[in-house]
C-alpha cells in the first residue's frame, strides 16, 4: 500500500524543491544562541551532516542576522531565517541568503509584508507563514483549529494578490486533535506545500509519542511537505524521529528496515542483546534491505521468510537465514558476527 499524496504548488527552497510529488523534506532548528557565530557555524554543518535537509534558524536580533548571512554562505543546505516581530530583520534576511523567511501571523507587523514580498522575488526567496497555538493573534473562526488555519490563509490571500506563490504554509498546535484539523482546513483551502509538525511536543518518549501520533494520521492522509519534530531535546533526535516516521510510512527510506520480537516466556536466547547489537551494526547497510531479528520458530521462519537477512533464536543458538532459505545455525555468542558477515556478503 501507497500513501497518496495531495496535490500542491512546487515551492523552492533554496537548492531544494518541495510540494507536487517532490520528497518530503526533514527540518530541524538550531537551538544555539545565534548571536554566537562559532557556536551556529558549528551546529549548522552538525545538523547538515545528520540529515537535516532544511534548517531553520532564529533571527532574534541584528547580531544574528548577521551571523545568519554569513553561515548562509557556507551551507549546503537551504536555511530558513525565523523571524518574530520585526520586519527589518525578516527584510535584511531576504536580502542576504536565506532559502526562505518564516514569518507568524500572529506577530509580523503586516505593514512590511508588501516589501518583504517584493525583496523575496528578487531574490527568489519563499515564505512560510507559520501559526502556532501559542501566538495565534486573528480570532477568525469558530474553532481554534479554524481560527489557527484562517490566521494563515488571511496572509496568504495577501501575499498571493502581490502575485507571489512561493508560499509555504503551517499550522501548528500542541494538541494534536487541533493540529490534526487545522491541517486539513490548509489542505482543503489551499494548495501550497504544507510544513507539518507537533508544537511543543515535550521531551523524551512521551514527546516523541506525541509527535508520532500526531503527525502519522496527517501524513497518512497525504498531507505535509516538509517536517520538523518539535522536542526539548537535541536536534539531532528530532531529524532522527522526523525519519523514522516517514520510513515507516514509507514515505522515504533512510536505512534498512529492522524488526525484532518483543519476547515471550518460549525465547530461549538473550534477543534483546542480539536485536540491540545488530540493529546498531546494520544501521549503514543497504537502505533497501530488510533484516529481523526473532526468537524462536513461532513466528521467526514466516518473519524470516520477507526478510533480506534473518537470525531466528532457538536453545541457546540462532539459525541464520538469507532471503528465506536458511543458510546456517550459530552458537549464540557467536551470533552477530557470523549474521553480519552473510549480510555484509
Ligand atoms: Fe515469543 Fe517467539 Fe513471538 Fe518472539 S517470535 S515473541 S519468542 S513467540
Amino acid at each position: 500500500m501507497k500513501i497518496e499524496r495531495r496535490k500542491t504548488r512546487a515551492v523552492e527552497i533554496g537548492n531544494l524543491k518541495i510540494g507536487n510529488g517532490n520528497l518530503i523534506a526533514v527540518q530541524t532548528m538550531t537551538k544555539c544562541d545565534s548571536r554566537d557565530f562559532t557556536k551556529l557555524k558549528t551546529e549548522v554543518l552538525k545538523l547538515q551532516k545528520c540529515g537535516a535537509e532544511i534548517l531553520r534558524i532564529a533571527i532574534p536580533d541584528f547580531s544574528a542576522a548577521e551571523n545568519f548571512a554569513k553561515v548562509c554562505k557556507i551551507s549546503k543546505i537551504p536555511l530558513v531565517a525565523d523571524i518574530h516581530f520585526s520586519g527589518d530583520l525578516a527584510l535584511f534576511c531576504a536580502e542576504n541568503g536565506a532559502a526562505k523567511i518564516r514569518i507568524n501571523p500572529g506577530n509580523f507587523p503586516r505593514e512590511f509584508l508588501k516589501k518583504l514580498v517584493k525583496i523575496c522575488k528578487k531574490n527568489s526567496v519563499a515564505i512560510r507563514v507559520g501559526a502556532n497555538s501559542g501566538s495565534l493573534k486573528f480570532q477568525n473562526g469558530k474553532t481554534f483549529a479554524e481560527k489557527l488555519a484562517n490566521s494563515v490563509l488571511q496572509n496568504c490571500e495577501f501575499l498571493t494578490h502581490e502575485n507571489f506563490d512561493q508560499i509555504v504554509v503551517a499550522a501548528k498546535s500542541s494538541d494534536i486533535l487541533t493540529n490534526f484539523a487545522a491541517n486539513e482546513i490548509l489542505a482543503k483551502k489551499c494548495d501550497f506545500p504544507i510544513h507539518i509538525g507537533i508544537t511543543e511536543s515535550g521531551f523524551g518518549e512521551n514527546g516523541i509519542v506525541k509527535s508520532a501520533a500526531g503527525i502519522s494520521p496527517i501524513l497518512k492522509n497525504g498531507i505535509g511537505d516538509t517536517v520538523r519534530i518539535s522536542l526539548s531535546d537535541d536536534s539531532e533526535k528530532e531529524i532522527e524521529i522526523a525519519r523514522a516516521i516517514l520510513q515507516n510510512l514509507k514515505l522515504r527510506k533512510f536505512s534498512r528496515e529492522f524488526i525484532s520480537c518483543p519476547t515471550c516466556g518460549r525465547t530461549e536466547i538473550n534477543l534483546k542483546k542480539v536485536a540491540r547489537e545488530v540493529f546498531a551494526a546494520t544501521k549503514n547497510l543497504n537502505p533497501n534491505l530488510k533484516i529481523a531479528v526473532m526468537g524462536c520458530v513461532v513466528n521467526g521462519p514466516g518473519e524470516a521468510a520477507t526478510a533480506d537477512f534473518a537470525l531466528v533464536g532457538g536453545k541457546k543458538f540462532f539459525a541464520i537465514y538469507a532471503r528465506g532459505k536458511f543458510v546456517k545455525k550459530v552458537d549464540e555468542k557467536n551470533a552477530v558476527a557470523e549474521f553480519l558477515k552473510i549480510c555484509e556478503k
